[in-house]
């Protein structure tokens, strides 16, 4: 009776597997060292423009090489779109005819920060800041007290662009957000949360010694700014054609005694871009033509030309398909999308901002997800269940341990991804991500077999027989 039952059980009820139960020994290691690459990337890309440019150096390792439209393409080549430095479109084509469809694995290379005003010098009670502006969803009183890293490019009168990088090399200094004593806390401690601390209180301390010793007024800042003009030949104006982004300073690390878990900086959605590039090298004469995409500005609306809105990726479809004498809009309703961005992972310290049953959680693979959206799945692509079924059948087959998962409970919140803006090209798309904990904050938290069977569901898509 017993027998039947679990026979029955395995049968017609749905079995959740876990990675860390199910993967073996080897297969660990595997997905921990994948873990060490990863954390190296994670590091090299603290920013949309930093990640674009770590991509293409593992991109030309790879054998991918620009892609030049007077040039035609054969089966076996590997190319590449930089968009302005801050998006990427990658592609391995394939023999068969390009009206078969493609595969797509997308995802967004932006991350929640800091950004300078475009006039953010200031001096103020002896101390010399940097006023910002901030960028995508934060809870802003995590910002407060974290060392910080300052990262982008500013363009000269002249037209020349520096970088600036300091904070993360050893020996650099760091930038921080100040916050009041506690002692002195009784009033902000009553403030909700949205208010512990402003917007216009994420100023960046940054200095606080005089030019020469002067005790003329803006001598502070004259002192930043001098400092800032040797180093980088720049004057206040320049800032006005600047993008500079603060972010937390430090490396990623490992988190437990295990260390099955890894902390760091802009996760999401990082680690599902990782995957989706590393699958994309691995592929040996895949059967449909693979690209993967990597875009910007996803966490403020996917607005502006290196956004998913923007129209980028449809033209180099334009371009792919002319020089394969096809129609781009004849190849996409035959193509399928991965859209992979990071989940929210069950929080059993918050349990009531999710529905059990149907949350993810930490080690069980990655997360496919049917619709995200808030408000009755506002702004969602809500994959159909075909197509559900096809990836659910992709994953299978693959070997991919996965897992679905909504974003919250209902009317907890929510969110959206770019898979509504490839899935309007008249592309079957379905998102898919990591489970993250503490999304957003300034040092997030993923699974290495998460990260690991990311790669394998990347990996199965873009392998596709
Ligand atoms: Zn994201």
């Amino acid at each position: 009776m017993e027998d039947k039952l679990k026979e029955l059980k395995d049968e017609l009820l749905f079995t959740q597997k876990n990675a860390a139960v199910e993967r073996s020994d080897e297969q660990v290691a595997i997905a921990d060292a994948y873990a060490e690459d990863y954390k190296k990337f994670l590091d090299a890309a603290k920013t949309e423009r930093l990640a674009v440019k770590e991509a293409i150096r593992l991109a030309e390792a790879n054998g991918f090489v620009p892609f030049d439209r007077a040039k035609a393409l054969k089966a076996g080549d590997k190319v590449y779109v930089n968009n302005r430095g801050k998006a990427l479109i990658l592609a391995v084509i394939c023999t068969r005819p390009l009206t078969d469809g493609v595969s797509i694995a997308a995802a967004h290379v932006d991350s929640p920060r800091l950004d300078l005003k475009p006039n953010p010098l200031y001096e103020k009670a002896g101390m010399a800041y940097f006023d910002t502006h901030y960028y995508g969803g934060i809870k802003k009183y995590l910002y407060a007290t974290v060392p910080l890293a300052l990262y982008g490019v500013v363009t000269r009168k002249d037209g020349s662009t520096v970088e600036i990088a300091i904070g993360d090399k050893e020996g650099d200094p760091v930038f921080v957000v100040t916050d009041l004593l506690i002692h002195l806390s009784r009033e902000q401690m009553q403030k909700p949360a949205t208010s512990v601390v402003s917007g216009e209180n994420l100023d960046i301390l940054i200095g606080s010694r005089p030019f020469d010793h002067s005790k003329e007024s803006d001598a502070i800042k004259l002192n930043i700014m001098k400092i800032l003009n040797d180093r980088y030949g720049i004057t206040e104006t320049d800032f006005l054609s600047a993008e500079l982004e603060a972010v937390p300073a430090g490396q990623a690390k490992d988190v437990g005694f295990d260390r099955s878990l890894i902390g760091g900086y802009g996760h999401d959605d990082r680690v599902c871009s990782y995957p989706a590039l590393t699958a994309l090298f691995a592929l040996e004469n895949p059967a449909f033509t693979a690209i993967t995409l990597l875009c910007d500005k996803e966490e403020i609306g996917s607005d502006g030309a290196t956004g998913t809105q923007g129209n980028f990726f449809p033209y180099f479809m334009e371009d792919l398909a002319e020089a394969m004498g096809v129609k781009a809009r004849h190849v996409y309703p035959q193509s399928l999308c991965l859209s992979a961005d990071v989940n929210s992972a069950y929080d059993p310290l918050y349990a009531s901002a999710y529905s059990e049953q149907n949350s993810s959680f930490i080690n069980r693979g990655v997360v496919l997800t049917k619709y995200t959206g808030s408000g009755g799945k506002g702004g969602s692509n809500d994959a159909s269940a075909e197509v559900m079924g096809v990836f659910r059948r992709i994953m299978d087959a693959g070997d991919v341990i996965w897992q679905i998962g909504e974003l919250g409970a209902v009317d907890a919140g929510g969110g959206g991804t770019v898979a509504k803006y490839i899935a309007q090209l008249d592309v079957d798309t379905v998102d898919l991500g990591v489970p993250v904990l503490s999304m957003h904050a300034p040092f997030e938290v993923i699974s290495k077999l998460d990260l690991d069977e990311t790669h394998r569901a990347f990996f199965a898509l873009l392998d596709r027989k």
